[in-house]
Parts: C-alpha cells; structure tokens; sequence
C-alpha cells in the first residue's frame, strides 16, 4: 500500500468524501486518485486502462479504492460509474472529469479528418458532459457537491495543439461555465484545472527528454519542471471544503506561460 494515508486525521483535507476520477488509471488522473486517498477520500478510478487501474487500486488501499471501466463516451459506462460510487460508498462528493485524449498531431486543417476532429470532442467534451450530468444527477438531492474537470492551457490560447484539442477544452471551460451557474443553486460547485504541458504518457510524444531524464518546455517561470501532483493539488484543493465559495473557475497552473505574450515582452528572458 505504497502511498496509503499517513497523514494526521486532521491534516486529512477530504475524510469522507467520495471521489470518482475519469482517466485515473494514469498520469494526472492517477496522481490525484493517490493524493484524494492519502487526504482520506474514497475514490473510484473510472478508466479504459483496466490492468493499470486496477494496478493502482492495489498500491492504494482496496478498501477504500475502487476500479470501474468505463469508455466516457459512452452514457452507459458513465451512468454506471457514478452508480457504483453511489452503491459502494453510499454517495458521490467529487466528480473529476480527467479523462482525455491529445488526438492524432496534424497541424494543417486540411489534413483533419471529421473522424479525428470528433473523436478527441467526444472523448475530452462529450464525456465530460457525460460526467457532469451524472454526477448532477446524484448530487442535486444531496444539494452538494464538486464537479472538477481537466481542461489546459489550450482553454485560453491557440496554437498549442490540434483544431480538436482547442475546441474540446474552450468547450469544456464553456460546459464548466453553464453548469456551474446551473447547478450552483444546488449547492453544487464547477470548475476546471487547466495544465501546461506535464510529462505523462499523453504529452510524451511532443516532449523533449533532456539529459537528466526530466521532460522540460518553456515556460515563463524558471526552475520548476512541473509534475502531475501539481495539477493533483490544484484538485484536492477545489475538491475539499477549503474551496467551499469557489465555483465557475478555470484554474490555469502553467507557470505564467498563458500571461507572456513572448513577441512582445520588455522583460529579457533566455
Ligand atoms: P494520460 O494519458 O496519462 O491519462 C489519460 C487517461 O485517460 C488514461 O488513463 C486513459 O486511459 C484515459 N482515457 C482516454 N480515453 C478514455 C475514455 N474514452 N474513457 C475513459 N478514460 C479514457 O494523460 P494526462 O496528461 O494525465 O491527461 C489527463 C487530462 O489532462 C486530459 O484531459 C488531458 O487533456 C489533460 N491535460 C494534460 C496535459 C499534459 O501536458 N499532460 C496538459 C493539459 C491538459
């Protein structure tokens, strides 16, 4: 059980709580299904990567962790998901819509295929529309709850990635938007984490491994390499009580790249 609670009761920021992670069978999604246990929460890892899932439950504590597959495509794996956190655990405090998919690289619109174009919407907006619907369902009697999903920074700027991706996340703030005004009235709050670039499987393939191993990109803030417990911790933040005003925010954890227009910019940086 290698990342099992050791924290104080006290310093446990989501005891009782039930979590539910899209994608959490790997990289931020699983970094924050390991910091949501350590703070005492029960999380369900909702994921296509069975082994893997499974895998990380194990590391975890079974008792507390739990492995549902689910395709966020489709509305049936969603909808039993968020059934299985309610039947095991009683309830459902957390919703974190992670999952997502970068989408075949070609640059040039004329090479997008609809196919691709709507496959990275259907997994990246379509399943988080899923994802927010269910866990509304749920918690809109229970009149609480947090609805956190992954955007990026391709939320807010172009240029980063493909038509798909940057469609899929400004949709996903536009989703987060509607919802958190909707379901505010329900106690219910909605926001997003939106990463730069962070080395997991699937920001490998457009990264450059330096010497020493660490996957580096620019980034207007020098000296941090940022890791997926970084987005992790933006999360456990907006899932636990200490975020119980905020709602309706995207979250952008890039280390000031978004704020740097780099054509123009009078402070030198190398
Ligand atoms: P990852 O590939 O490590 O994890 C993504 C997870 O989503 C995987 O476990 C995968 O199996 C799962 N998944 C993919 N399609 C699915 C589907 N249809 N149904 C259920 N699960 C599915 O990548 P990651 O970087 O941890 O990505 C997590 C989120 O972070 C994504 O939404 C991604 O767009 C976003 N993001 C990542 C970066 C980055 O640089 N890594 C930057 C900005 C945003």
């Amino acid at each position: 059980m290698g990342s099992f609670s050791l924290l104080s009761a006290a310093a446990r920021r989501l005891e009782g709580k039930v979590a539910l992670i899209t994608g959490g069978s790997s990289g931020i999604g699983e970094s924050t299904a390991r910091l949501f246990s350590k703070h005492g929460a029960k999380v369900v890892i909702a994921d296509i990567q069975d082994e893997l899932g499974h895998s990380v439950c194990e590391d975890l504590n079974p008792q507390s962790t739990s492995f549902v597959h689910c395709d966020v495509t489709k509305e049936t794996d969603v909808e039993n998901a968020v059934n299985h956190a309610v039947s095991k655990y009683g309830k459902l405090d957390i919703m974190y819509n992670n999952a997502g998919i970068a989408g075949v690289a070609k640059p040039n619109i004329l090479d997008n295929t609809k196919a691709e174009f709507e496959q990275v919407v259907s997994v990246n907006l379509v399943g988080a529309f899923l994802g927010t619907k269910h866990a509304a369902r749920v918690m809109i009697p229970a009149k609480k709850g947090s609805i956190i999903n992954t955007a990026s920074v391709c939320s807010t700027i172009g240029g980063v990635a493909t038509h798909g991706y940057t469609s899929s996340k400004h949709g996903l703030v536009g989703l987060m938007r509607n919802t958190a005004v909707e379901l505010g009235q329900f106690g219910i709050r909605v926001n997003c984490v939106s990463p730069y670039v962070v080395a997991t499987p699937l920001a490998k393939d457009f990264l450059k491994q330096d010497d020493d191993g660490l996957y580096r990109v620019y980034s207007n803030l020098k000296g941090v390499v940022p890791q997926p417990e970084d987005i992790a911790e933006a999360a456990l933040y907006l899932g636990s009580d200490e975020s119980k005003y905020v709602s309706g925010h995207n979250i952008v954890i890039d280390g000031g790249f978004t704020i740097v227009n780099t054509g123009f910019c009078m402070f030198a940086q190398s």
